[in-house]
């Protein structure tokens, strides 16, 4: 299974006709959903809707859900925006729950299924942003507008407003439409469908303004390109460009967020490769920027292209159903700086390499610093990395490979193992000796695993379960 439509498949995957336009006057442009099957769309949204247009309120399927289906994807969830205020929404259903400290949220609850339902927003910066930066902005140079650019970095976002607001507010003219299911019409403020039908990712308004306000955008417009499989429109990848030393003043977290959420999509490599060009890898990840090197310098070129096989073969995991974890991501992205400094040859810190788990940590830990990592996270990826040799190393009284089978550490390190030997090609009957052995271990009585560990085999190790997770591909 893959998670990438092409371009191609889009044309093709996307269910019925394309969507008919109606008559309409001012507003939205309206067309019509036949395009969706009816099944697609999750009974549970669907009653919220209902519900509060009973009631008298505007109510919409929004965002991502109608982006998928209109290009023949199966939606993540499906999220409601609604002109009905928290508190009237709460008052409507007995399951909801308000969320949220600063914008209040509502999670209306069905058994384990949430829908998360939202009142229409308005950009509070839509305004502002307008007359600080001028009606001629679009034209200005850079350097008449960085500072008001600058101040445009989002900090409040808590205004209710319209419909044509919350549409407005949002990233990507395809992630801006609405559904309504009840007429069964899609509401487009934004240019959406004729983004979706061109395979176009596009910002709502001027790109250099939306990049501005929320630099971490720029990462998202790369996820949703190689998700789709769509083409970057050219205003939006240069105000990419302009703005990506600005993710320096985003958030780490939600960096850090979507850097994992590249790495998971199954187009890490593409992404990677984006991020590279768009000028963003060596503001979000500087040590990895520089360990790939210049690319007009040939001689950094056989090592950056390790780090390219890395990500190759992970993307090549996810396409066979694997979801990494933050530990093996994080791992998975420094390993070869790790060896290169560990390496008295290739180091380039201060000094001989010291033993490879300090070089592990000299690595790993600023970084994990500065993008404020979880603790349990960088020193499961520092165990991990440390961890590769056993996988060639021979049974001695000091290393007894039972031991390191039950580790609890054991199914991560040896993710990591399979997407090294699968970068480099070779090593895989290693890698499935250890596999099996780890398989034998889980499954096989304990006298079975006693003749063939040893006598002090102790216990099975725990099955850890991890969300997300699912087996390793055979
Ligand atoms: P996914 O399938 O990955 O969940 P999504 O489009 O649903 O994709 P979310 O991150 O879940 O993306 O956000 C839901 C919606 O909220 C988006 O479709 C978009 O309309 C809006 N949105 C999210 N993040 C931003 C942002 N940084 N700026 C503006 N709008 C945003
Ligand atoms: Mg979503």
């Amino acid at each position: 299974m893959t998670h990438r439509s092409s371009p191609s498949s889009h044309e093709s995957s996307a269910p019925g006709p394309e969507p008919r336009a109606l008559p309409t006057g001012q507003g939205p442009r309206v067309l019509s959903a036949d395009s969706i099957p009816r099944d697609a769309l999750d009974a549970d949204a669907l009653r919220v809707v209902a519900r509060l247009e009973r009631e008298g309120f505007e109510a919409y399927l929004v965002g991502g859900c109608v982006r998928d289906l209109l290009v023949g994807r199966t939606p993540k969830d499906f999220d409601v925006a609604t002109s009905a205020h928290p508190r009237q929404i709460k008052r409507l259903f007995r399951n909801a729950r308000v969320i949220g400290r600063r914008f209040k949220l509502v999670h209306v609850v069905y058994g384990q299924h949430i829908v998360e339902t939202a009142t229409f927003r308005s950009d509070p910066l839509s305004t502002e942003a307008e007359s600080e930066l001028g009606g001629s902005a679009a034209e200005e140079p850079e350097e008449h507008t960085r500072e008001a650019l600058d101040d445009l970095l989002i900090t409040e976002d808590n205004e209710f407003g319209t419909a044509e607001q919350d549409a407005r507010r949002r990233d990507f003219t395809v992630n801006g439409l609405f559904l309504d299911p009840m007429r069964n019409v899609i509401l487009d403020y934004v240019g959406g469908i004729d983004d979706l039908e061109r395979n176009v990712l596009r910002t709502i308004g001027d790109p250099r303004k939306r990049m501005a306000e929320d630099p971490v955008r720029i990462l998202r417009a790369i996820k949703f390109a190689t998700r789709l499989g769509f083409r970057i429109d050219e205003r939006t990848w240069e105000a990419m460009i302009d703005n990506a030393p600005r993710l320096a003043r985003s958030a780490p977290p939600r960096v850090l967020e979507e850097i994992l959420r590249l790495m998971r999509s199954g187009t890490a490599l593409g992404s990677f490769r984006m991020l590279r060009a768009c000028g963003a890898l060596s503001v979000v990840l500087p040590a990895v920027d520089q360990f790939l090197g210049d690319p007009d310098d040939a001689a950094a070129q056989p090592r950056a292209e390790t780090f390219w096989r890395l990500l190759e073969a992970l993307d090549s995991d996810v396409h066979q159903g694997f979801l990494p974890t933050t530990a093996v991501c994080i791992a998975l992205l420094y390993l070869r700086i790790i060896e290169r400094e560990a390496d008295p040859a290739t180091r380039e810190g201060p000094g001989v390499p010291p033993d490879l788990l300090t070089v592990t940590g000299e690595v790993l830990e600023p970084i994990a610093f500065q993008t404020r990592l979880p603790r349990k996270d960088t020193a499961r990826a520092q165990r991990i990395v440390f961890q590769q040799r056993r996988f060639t190393q021979v049974a001695t009284k000091r290393f007894r490979p039972l031991l390191f089978l039950r580790s609890e550490d054991f199914p991560e390190a040896l993710e990591l193992f399979r997407l090294r030997v699968s970068a480099r090609g070779q090593g895989w009957d290693l890698y499935e000796g250890w596999r099996d052995r780890y398989r034998r271990l889980l499954s096989a009585p304990p006298s079975e695993v006693e003749a063939e560990f040893g006598p002090d085999a102790g216990p099975a190790p725990r099955r850890r379960r991890r969300r997300g997770r699912r087996p390793p591909p055979a």
